[in-house]
């Protein structure tokens, strides 16, 4: 039975998606006006874990990613500016901004091995869709009109707290210490469907005409839209970090929800954090990490995805170097372990089920390391221990066939250091037959003697 953890109702539920075979999955991307940092990956390795198990399920996935290149605001609607305009000052140059962090980080889940989205809209090539949806909600009275912008009219939507389970008006009061610079904003705690491009937002850049003047959408109406335009209302799984349970996933529930009168989502899924020295690492907080910090220091990137792999995705996990070396010691065990099995047959169905039940138990990926672990430590011959850690690998990602394949051929002088090694020994002499052994490690390779003759590992 497949379980998930579902943050809309706090409670673990087996879970079944709305057609028998397929699942839709809505996850929210990136906002590309930086890098995006190890954080960001963290998130995005727990989406494709997702992806991943879903297939190993036996269903057949959508997966849409949005990409945020506009109305992501750097703090809240009354005072905050554009992120994409930060470092842009023409149209062309914010879209420079949007593409050149788009392509890194497309080459950033590609390093780690994470399977590119199905469809990958960018907000700024939806804006109709967007508009659409507004007027629907000034239609419903959902929505309504000041001289700065359409807001969402929040006191009309009265389970507007089933994600964060506060209490509405202690969440109304929260807002309300907030800056309001709009006097025609009725509650603090609405928030922004459009923005016109007058008064403090008279200078942004990106705008489009709308029948409430030109301007541009706020930051949470592309979720709604892009997930119904893709993928239909309601969807099976919607997810993103922490983080975004409130205010956008909050905001993107009440919007779609009025505006279509069903859930948006069955299940909502949440990554915690991944922590540096205890903080949340943030663009924002300037004490972030990207790939390339990682992998410049000589790591594997999959090293980052087995350290991700190593805690629970609802656990927050902090990052240090020791960990990092730690996840890179663990894999290249792994790498090396694997580089002396002979072709995969007939895998192990008792460690194949546990690495199952594992899996879809709310994702537990430590407890399916473990497995693996133990695999490796059984008796099993290894031709069957592949065959499964293959198996195990479509779900963990870890690169385990390609692995085992490049380590396939051993080079010629390795295999002649074997052989006189092998003479070495049957003619007693140890002194020369562990010079050679030394040899043979020299070469990248390490050689152990068992009751059934040698065996070969590559070093990993
Ligand atoms: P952003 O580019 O900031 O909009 O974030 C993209 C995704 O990364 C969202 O799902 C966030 O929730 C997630 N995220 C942001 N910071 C972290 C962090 N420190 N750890 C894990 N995920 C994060
Ligand atoms: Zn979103």
């Amino acid at each position: 039975m497949l379980k998930f953890y579902n943050s809309l109702t706090r409670k673990l539920e087996e879970f079944k998606p709305i057609k028998k075979d397929s699942v839709a999955l809505y996850t929210c991307g990136p906002t590309v006006y930086n890098y995006a940092h190890i954080g960001n990956l963290r998130t995005n390795i727990l989406y494709d874990l997702l992806r991943k198990t879903l297939t190993f399920n036996g269903y057949k996935i959508k997966h849409v990613l949005n990409i945020t290149d506009v109305g992501h605001l750097t703090s809240d609607a009354d005072t905050g500016e554009d992120k994409m305009e930060k470092n842009a000052s023409t149209k062309d140059e914010v879209f420079g901004v949007a593409k050149k962090y788009t392509d890194a980080f497309l080459e950033n889940l590609q390093s780690i091995n994470i399977q590119l989205p199905d469809v990958m809209p960018k907000a700024s090539e939806h804006i109709a869709e967007q508009i659409e949806m507004i007027k629907t909600l000034m239609e419903k009275d959902f929505a309504y009109e000041s001289d700065e912008a359409v807001y969402f009219d929040v006191a009309k939507f009265p389970r507007y707290n089933r994600l964060t389970g506060q209490k509405l008006e202690d969440m109304m009061l929260g807002a309300r210490q907030e800056v309001v610079k709009d006097p025609k904003k009725k509650n603090a705690i609405d928030f922004v469907l459009w923005f016109k491009t007058v008064g403090r937002y008279q200078n942004h850049i990106l705008r489009w005409p709308s029948p409430w003047g030109d301007g541009f959408p706020g930051w949470h109406i592309e979720c709604s839209a892009m997930s119904k335009k893709y993928l239909g209302q309601p969807i099976d799984i919607h997810a993103g970090g922490i983080d975004l349970k409130f205010p956008h996933h909050t905001n993107e529930i009440a919007q779609s929800e009025a505006a279509h009168k069903k859930p948006l989502a069955n299940f909502w899924m949440h990554g915690e954090h991944l922590l540096v020295d205890a903080g949340k690492m943030a663009k924002s907080e300037g004490n972030f990490l990207t790939l390339k910090d990682v992998t410049g220091k000589g790591y594997n990137p999959l090293t980052f995805r087995y350290l991700v792999l190593s805690a629970h995705y609802r656990t927050k996990l902090n990052f240090t170097w020791e960990s990092l070396t730690a996840a890179q010691n663990a894999l290249n065990n792994l790498y090396q372990e694997i580089s002396s099995y002979e072709q995969p047959k007939v895998g192990c169905a008792e460690f194949e089920q546990r690495f199952q039940d594992a899996i879809n138990d709310d994702l537990n990926t430590p407890k399916a390391l473990a497995v693996a672990h133990d695999l490796i430590r059984s008796d099993y011959p290894g031709s069957a221990k592949l065959q499964s850690l293959l198996k195990f690998d479509q779900v963990l990602g870890l690169k385990l066939r390609e692995t085992w394949e490049a380590t396939r051929n051993i080079p010629e002088v390795v295999s002649r250091l074997i052989g006189l090694r092998e003479e070495a020994r049957k003619a007693k002499d140890f002194v020369r037959a562990d010079e050679l052994r030394q040899a043979i490690e020299k070469e990248g390779y390490l050689i152990e003697d068992t009751p059934d003759g040698y065996r070969i590992k590559k070093k990993f």
